[in-house]
């Protein structure tokens, strides 16, 4: 084999690892993502790049996630102000 073709080798077994990585993570969420990761998601603290992948590439054809996505920022932006507010107005 020359270089380009051991070069293209490693790329394809490295891709089919992230892919088995990522169906693994999808086969993981079962039928739609959970209001806690979308939590997390919405918060930004799905950090590994196969979970955002996985959680990203079902906010891309799943509507009731999508819609759910929304729900749950909108709930973490009002627990967000009112904890503000309450941190302004508190004695302590
Ligand atoms: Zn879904």
């Amino acid at each position: 084999m020359d270089v380009k073709t051991k070069l293209l080798a490693g790329t394809i077994r490295q891709l089919r690892a992230s892919r088995e990585r990522i169906v693994r993570l999808i086969a993981k969420i079962p039928d739609h993502i959970d209001d806690h990761d979308l939590e997390r998601y919405h918060l930004g603290m799905v950090k590994e790049e196969a979970e955002l992948a996985a959680l990203e590439e079902h906010l891309l054809w799943c509507g009731p996630c999508v819609d759910r996505t929304e729900a749950a920022s909108q709930y973490v932006d009002t627990v967000r102000a009112a904890a503000c507010d309450r941190a302004e107005y508190s004695p302590w």
